[in-house]
């Protein structure tokens, strides 16, 4: 049974200020903007003139997101902030602070609690993200935690999903189609997997350094996270900026998974989900490196007039791409 809700509250908040390697005053040193955290009826954070706020909420629920046989509690609690993370890396964003409601069934036991917490301050640790508050509350029967990030960005800077042109590159970071492949092999096998072979589905690391290296340099016009896959997410972009693409097979950089390692299948490439690399575009004349913080970036193809999104194939010939994105664990 987790502990009642004041107690609860308490462990969480002794592990946010403990983690390895802190001191409640390091805490303190490390979160600037953080004027008071867990332990009074509101966060206060201080924010700096001219900046603007992000503001994300994403609920990770068992058997949508996540599957207790499959996913253990420090996977859980670690995707959970990612998706958040990611978005705020999705806008060029710096994260300010995290927020967690998590209602949990009677049946569960405190050791779950205790790692979903710690995989999820392990995150927040390594991103300098306070976890500056949150909710509990008991559940009928299974977990629902629900992440709010705020993030800041200086006024006006913001990248958005709006900002692509006709004419632009599109590319994305890293390699795509490894997180869908976990959960096709566990569907398959009906067994838990290695996270070491697929850590990409259950340990993501959100993008928020070359997020804030696109919106600095002034290279990305428009950005999205590759949270409901790659066909999904450009359609995302197109619509908001009212265009076309046409992105090339060969050019989509596949993912190696598993042990011994091989390359995801195209389909997982182009519409698995939950990869959190991100999606951009970028004037034909900008220059763009090839990696950033040690990450490759890849050109996979270019934006178009009109509303089509289409998809060369090895031999040149052009096809529809429908979006047909991530429909996470259902059926
Ligand atoms: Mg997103």
């Amino acid at each position: 049974v987790p502990l009642a809700e004041k107690a609860l509250i308490a462990r969480i908040r002794r592990m946010a200020d403990l983690a390895p390697g802190r001191t409640p005053k390091h805490t303190r040193a490390a979160h600037a903007f953080l004027e008071k955290g867990i332990g009074d009826d509101c966060a206060v954070l201080r924010v700096l003139p001219r900046t603007e706020l992000l503001v994300t909420t994403d609920f990770s629920l068992e058997g949508v997101h996540f599957r207790r046989d499959w996913h253990s509690p420090e996977s859980v609690g670690h995707r959970c902030l990612a998706r958040g993370l990611s978005d705020i890396a999705a806008m060029g964003g710096e994260a300010l602070a995290a927020f967690l409601s998590l209602a949990l069934p009677r049946d569960l036991s405190q050791v779950w609690v205790d790692r979903f917490a710690r995989g999820l301050i392990n995150l927040a640790e390594k991103n300098k993200v306070p976890l500056a508050g949150g909710d509990t509350a008991q559940s009928p029967d299974r977990i629902l935690a629900d992440i709010v990030v705020l993030g800041t960005v200086p006024q006006g800077k913001a990248i958005l999903r709006s900002g692509a042109h006709p004419g632009d590159c599109i590319y994305v970071t890293g390699e795509l189609g490894g997180s869908a492949s976990a959960v096709v092999e566990m569907r398959e096998t009906k067994r838990k997997l290695n996270a070491r072979s697929y850590p990409r589905h259950f340990f993501p690391v959100p993008r928020i350094n070359i997020g804030r290296v696109l919106r600095e340099q002034k290279i990305a016009s428009a950005m999205i996270d590759l949270s409901d896959g790659l066909s999904t997410d450009l359609a995302h972009i197109c619509q908001e900026s009212r265009v076309g693409a046409e992105i090339s097979v060969t050019a989509i950089p596949r993912a190696r998974v598993g042990s011994p390692a091989r390359e995801v299948d195209l389909e997982l490439a182009l519409h698995g989900g939950e990869d959190y690399e991100l999606l951009f575009t970028a004037p034909a004349n900008q220059r763009v490196p090839a990696k950033i913080g040690g990450v490759p970036v890849t050109r996979i193809g270019a934006i178009t007039r009109g509303h089509k999104i289409s998809l060369k194939d090895a031999g040149g010939r052009a096809h529809e791409l429908q979006p047909r994105g991530w429909e996470h664990f259902r059926r």
